[in-house]
């Protein structure tokens, strides 16, 4: 990336914090003992580990044994999903789990494998707000439900699904529920304790942090067998030599989110305000994707008449880095399915783009890239 770049992609991933690279500098160097060996190097490995454990369980307010780290948020999905439906089923609860439509790959596809497995899944739809429907939920419910996975945040939308009322609805009937985390760390609302999942997937990579490295929470009494053979790391949850460098970078990148979450707040609204103030005053048509409530960190915008792929080429060409739906569905030129969930067949679907702040993102990155849009 040129420093001329304009990222707007944060949804996609986020560039390192300076703090962030500055622990792994650190860490390289040393600490690099494993954290399993019993002589001196290897306890000191350990000791920091925890320490770093520590750190990630008292921001999210939960204790460190409910805490285990993987490589990123698709390991925590896949971890969290199959072995609970698996675990439970063995234990002759049930067999039926429900999902939704709104969800990343990362949960979606697993369920997908669990029906495969012989499980059957129910899969909430999206409401024309972007959101998931309580009625829909409650009414999919049956007495052999014994897990649910429902998202905190959309990753296309920005959209925040009414994860506490799911958790408690879901409660109710003793379902385990798990969320996926990944973009709702910054918003107050939804830090994992005031929602009562029993299971949360997280990673570092969109939070500053590096890629590679992310967490599973799940309540330290619920049982977690690991999906991994050959090793008792992580308390049996996740079998592997532990990164404690990595450990060491996301407890940094998710203490710095802590510490400044109320400024990271205003600063997106500042940025949203400037960007659809912008968009009027350059006279551009638009419809924002969603109406629910919604982080503002990212915008899915429906530019009438624009081909998204086409945008997308001419956007990258004078440096402006956004995209048209998740990462993932770019590559793949697939209509997104989180907007046709939401829209149906509408040409929105291939006519909108997802634009997305972070902490680096300045209001002169949005004015130019609304300039782009304007040529276009
Ligand atoms: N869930 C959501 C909502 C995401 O946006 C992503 C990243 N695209 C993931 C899961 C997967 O995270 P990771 O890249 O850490 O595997």
């Amino acid at each position: 990336m040129t420093n001329n770049t304009v990222y707007l992609d944060n949804a996609a991933t986020t560039a390192m914090r300076i703090e962030v690279q500055e622990v792994l500098e650190e860490l390289f160097g040393s600490y690099w003992a494993n954290p399993s060996a019993q002589y001196a190097s290897g306890r000191e490995a350990r000791a920091k580990l925890e320490e770093y454990r520590s750190v990630v369980a008292n921001v999210l307010g939960v204790s460190s044994k409910s805490i285990s780290f993987t490589s990123g948020a698709t390991e925590s999905n896949n971890l969290l999903i199959k072995s609970n439906a698996r675990r439970l089923k063995d234990a002759g609860k049930g067999n039926h789990l429900i999902t939704g439509e709104a969800e990343h790959p990362s949960v979606y596809e697993v369920f997908k494998e669990l029906e495969g497995e012989g499980f059957e899944v129910s899969y909430i739809s999206l409401n024309s707000e972007g959101t998931y429907d309580l009625s829909e939920l409650r009414s999919s419910l049956r007495d052999d439900t014994i897990l649910a996975s429902l998202m905190a945040v959309n990753n296309e939308t920005g959209a925040i699904m009414p994860v506490k009322e799911i958790a408690e609805i879901l409660h109710e009937q003793d379902i385990f529920v798990h969320s996926d985390y990944v973009h709702a760390l910054n918003t107050e609302e939804l830090a994992f304790t005031n929602t009562n999942v029993d299971a949360a997937s997280m990673s570092a990579h969109k939070i500053n942090g590096p890629k590679g490295i992310g967490l599973a929470f799940q309540k330290e009494d619920l049982p977690l067998r690991g999906l991994n053979q050959g090793g008792y790391q992580e308390s049996g949850r996740r079998a592997g030599t532990e990164s404690l460098i990595l450990a060491g970078a996301l407890a940094k990148a998710l203490e710095l989110l802590d510490e400044e979450r109320d400024d990271y707040r205003s600063r997106m609204l500042e940025l949203s305000e400037h960007l659809y103030s912008g968009l009027d005053a350059a006279g551009i048509k638009y419809d924002t994707n969603v109406t629910a409530d919604k982080v503002n960190s990212i915008h899915n915008v429906w530019f009438e008449g624009i081909d998204s792929s086409q945008a997308l080429i001419k956007l990258d060409l004078a440096g402006v880095e956004v995209s048209a739906g998740s990462a993932c569905a770019a590559g793949s030129l697939e209509p997104s399915r989180i907007l046709t969930a939401i829209h149906g067949d509408s040409p929105r679907i291939k006519e909108s783009l997802r634009i997305s702040f972070g902490i680096y993102t300045s209001e002169e990155d949005i004015e130019r890239f609304i300039e782009v849009l304007k040529n276009i």
